[in-house]
């Protein structure tokens, strides 16, 4: 159990799924049933009358999930009496591009020969996402997402620019997303977050989740060790001030992770039990993300290094490479950042020579302008360094008290991360990527890409921490040199 330095908070110890769950629903703002377990995927019409009573129901899948689980659903749906009708996309591959977005309000509407034009449209124009938003209406058809991270993100903003929720089931363990606040959406050529509620009912049928490829559950269990480095950071975040935690966002997910993670083993074989707990990991930080209205609880630089990939459209033998698949090497990364933290003898920090060397915000700019020149959005960290930016006084008093209560600080930081070498055994066991050149990126590419990270976010982090403390140099050179985790 990780406590952080959050103050225990004696009704989440001891708990069983069931109590997790209930607990969870209740700190989630938008989620109101979770049903999880083997063979649940036939209580979903009954979970979508008591959601949505007397509403149409329109059943979206792609061409795996129908046959897997969605037309099995048409027909439960219509032996319950719910009017339901089905949109699959016929699509071997697809991503969270914007059209797609646009395809799913069309089906929310019924227009599905629209929604078939532009789902086949070769140069669609994307519509400005301000311009989709429409009234609420019974007369709306509610949708019941069949699948992952994809279909699910575009049912999640599709609803919401109608004014209404709708009913996830999902078809593999394979991203936090399902429960989650926002979509990932490609716009204007980047991946980008839209703000959107989660849905008002989540159904795992375990069976189902189980039998999806292992790469996919693999994917998941990455992005869920994922938590471990973002919880960390959080405690850094939290320390400086910049991003308190949460406590009901905290506990829900961080007192439980070392068990969801635990079965690496079981998660390659297949095993239900293994695979339930990483689903319930994965959906439990969605509910953290609700109750924390952010990102935070979930993500910090392990993610971003994923993003910076999803941005240069970077794949492997030709594909596009997973979310979790990218943010297993991000966590990685970070867990190796860590362990050479955990080195440092950070109370022999000489504050003063610190505070001297610290950037002036204009410098600052300039070399996130230079960093950022050839990507697709050359502004981002000349925006987030602006956002994030102290003066020398606040560098001071944080690095003053950094230094006071190290001993203590470093050994709850310690309780709450991995080593880089127990996170890359996990992972391999699990059958993720453990090294970079697993998703073709070179460890030299690994390495150019931690000044984007540090910059790329508003968000505090752990290199901005070593920046200002005048040891970012310390903690990243070594994971590159000889006998490094990344060694070139
Ligand atoms: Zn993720």
């Amino acid at each position: 159990m990780k406590n952080g330095h959050v103050p225990t908070n004696d009704k989440f110890i001891i708990m069983n799924s069931k109590e997790r769950i209930a607990k969870a629903l209740s700190i989630s703002t938008d989620t109101k049933v979770f049903e999880m377990g083997q063979g649940v995927a036939d209580m979903t019409p009954a979970v979508f009358g008591k959601c949505f009573p007397g509403r149409k129901a329109a059943i979206v899948a792609d061409i795996h999930t129908w046959p897997i689980l969605g037309e099995r659903l048409y027909g439960l749906f219509r032996d319950a009496g719910i009017e339901t009708d089905y949109y699959v996309i016929d699509k071997e591959v697809f991503h969270a591009d914007w059209k797609y977005v646009e395809m799913t309000d069309h089906i929310v509407e019924g227009d599905y020969a629209a929604a078939k034009a532009v789902e086949d449209a070769e140069n669609h124009v994307e519509a400005e996402p301000e311009k989709l938003f429409r009234e609420p209406s019974d007369a709306y058809d509610v949708l019941v997402s069949v699948g992952s991270g994809v279909i699910n993100d575009l049912c999640k903003l599709a609803s919401y620019h109608h004014g209404q929720s709708y009913v996830s089931v999902a078809t593999a363990a394979s991203v936090d997303g399902y429960s989650s606040f926002g979509a990932s959406i490609t716009y204007g050529g980047a991946k980008q977050t839209f703000n959107c509620p989660a849905p008002v009912a989540i159904v795992a049928d375990i069976d189902v989740i189980a039998a999806a490829p292992k790469e996919m559950t693999a994917a998941g269990y990455a992005d869920l060790a994922a938590k471990i480095p973002a919880g960390a950071e959080w405690m850094i975040a939290d320390f400086v001030g910049a991003e308190p935690i949460v406590p009901d966002a905290w506990h829900i997910l961080q007192d439980h992770i070392d068990d969801f993670l635990a079965d690496p083993d079981g998660v390659a074989a297949g095993d239900p039990k293994a695979i339930a707990d990483v689903f319930e990991g994965l959906t439990l930080s969605g509910f953290a993300m609700q109750a924390a209205r952010s990102s935070r609880p979930a993500s910090c630089c392990d993610h971003l290094f994923s993003h910076i990939l999803d941005m240069s459209g970077h794949r492997f033998n030709g594909q596009l490479q997973s979310h979790g698949y990218q943010v297993a090497i991000g966590t990685l990364a970070m867990c190796a950042v860590f362990d050479e933290l955990f080195k440092l003898d950070i109370e022999s920090m000489d504050v003063d020579a610190c505070v001297a060397a610290w950037p002036s915000l204009e410098s600052e700019q300039k070399r996130a302008l230079e960093l950022f020149k050839d990507m697709s959005t050359p502004e981002l960290g000349y925006d987030s360094i602006t956002s994030k930016y102290e003066d020398a006084r606040k560098v001071r008093a944080d690095l003053n008290r950094l230094v006071a209560v190290w001993p203590e600080f470093k050994e709850k930081l310690q309780g709450q991360m991995y080593s880089f070498a127990k996170m890359q055994d996990m992972l391999r066991r699990a059958g993720a990527p453990y090294k970079p050149e697993h998703i073709g990126v070179t460890n030299a590419q690994l390495r150019d890409m931690f000044p984007v990270v540090q910059l790329m976010r508003y968000r505090y982090n752990l290199l901005d921490l070593a920046k200002r403390g005048c040891f970012y140099d310390d903690v990243v050179d070594p994971l590159f040199a000889s006998g490094g985790a990344f060694e070139i």
